[in-house]
């Protein structure tokens, strides 16, 4: 495989998405009016080549969609997915097809996302058949036969199904399915929460190594705000399908301004124990509320300490601080707070 190139130009957006908004219709029954699950409203970021950007949020907040949305598994209803400058979102599917070597995906569950009637060789080289036909089957061998050892197994388990796997072997496997293209972003999607913490550790600096190896760029997903923190360069927080916060790693987890983020973070073990008392009190009550009916104005209002009458009126803008976006009415008398 191809190793990075040593490059000292500004790195460039390799995605920008621009106002995307995903909506499903949900039934509710023969004689009612279809619901509207707003998964996605009006997103907006970048990621530079070579950036990891983490993703963060709880089950339902839309994450996933998004991550499958940047890759065109699932069309916007609006907004822009630019990829190195073109607009691909809604693209048919054979001009997609040009860009699905370049855009690959690991999935959560590495066991239930490969073919168990497959071989290891025959699924990580899937995707060249596919969407690299003129390689002869030599070629895309030796490939196979690589990237295997970039990610760690053994050339002869190449006959091998995947039941004769651990769960951290599978997720190789997986790994591999979405390196064998030579991609130039990869969205980890939960890639490491079925396996045992022991083997997370693991992967985590697989990938890692994958990136800085190939040059790779990654769009981590995960509900696991240390997690993440540890593979990514900037962490953007998702709630109810909306950006709350993004910053860098350092500034989301030891300055966060959101009190849904300072409510993730409560979650994540620290050292100091003053500072773990201060985060105890900011803890996570109650459920996430439905997509389908989300609260009026900002909707972390229904578990937010901080909540005040204007935060049920006036959904709090995105707002750039100049070192972070942050939608929250109260985030500078939050900062001035933190700083006391
Ligand atoms: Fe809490 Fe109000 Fe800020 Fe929403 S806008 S996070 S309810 S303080």
């Amino acid at each position: 495989m191809m190793q990075a190139p040593v490059d000292n130009a500004p790195a460039e957006d390799l995605i920008r998405v621009e106002n995307l908004s995903k909506h499903f219709s949900i039934s509710a029954g023969m004689f009612t009016k279809p619901l509207q699950l707003k998964a996605l409203q009006d997103i907006s970021f970048t990621v530079k080549r070579g950036e990891t950007l983490g993703i963060v949020g709880e089950s339902g907040c839309g994450k996933s969609t998004l991550g499958r949305c940047i890759l065109q598994l699932l069309s916007p209803d609006q907004g822009r997915v630019m990829w190195l400058g073109q607009d691909i979102a809604g693209l048919p599917a054979e001009e997609m097809r040009k860009h699905r070597k370049d855009l690959q995906i690991i999935f959560q569950d590495p066991l239930a996302s490969l073919n168990p009637r497959m071989t290891v060789g025959e699924i990580i080289a899937d995707p060249l058949r596919s969407l690299m036909p003129e390689l002869k089957a030599k070629e895309r061998r030796d490939r196979v036969i690589r990237t295997m050892e970039a990610v760690g197994l053994l050339p002869e388990m190449i006959n091998r199904y995947p039941h004769e796997f651990s769960g951290g072997q599978a997720q190789r496997i997986g790994i591999a399915r979405a390196l064998i293209t030579e991609p130039k972003l990869i969205v980890c999607d939960e890639p490491v929460s079925a396996l045992d913490v022991s083997i997370q550790a693991q992967i985590l600096n697989l990938l890692a190594d994958l990136k800085d190896k190939f040059g790779l760029t990654l769009v981590f997903i995960s509900h696991n705000l240390s997690v993440v923190r540890h593979v990514s360069d900037r962490i953007m927080v998702l709630y109810l399908g909306r950006i709350v916060e993004l910053a860098s790693g350092d500034d989301l987890y030891d300055q966060p301004r959101h009190p849904y983020t300072r409510a993730l973070l409560t979650a994540v073990p620290i050292p100091d124990p003053k500072l773990a008392r201060q985060r105890s009190i900011d803890g996570l009550v109650g459920e996430i509320p439905s997509p389908i009916n989300p609260p009026s104005g900002c909707t972390f209002r229904t578990r937010c300490r901080y909540a005040l009458p204007i935060c049920a009126q006036q959904r709090p803008p995105l707002e750039d601080t100049g070192t972070r976006m942050v939608a929250c009415h109260r985030w500078q008398e939050l900062e001035l707070q933190a700083g006391a």
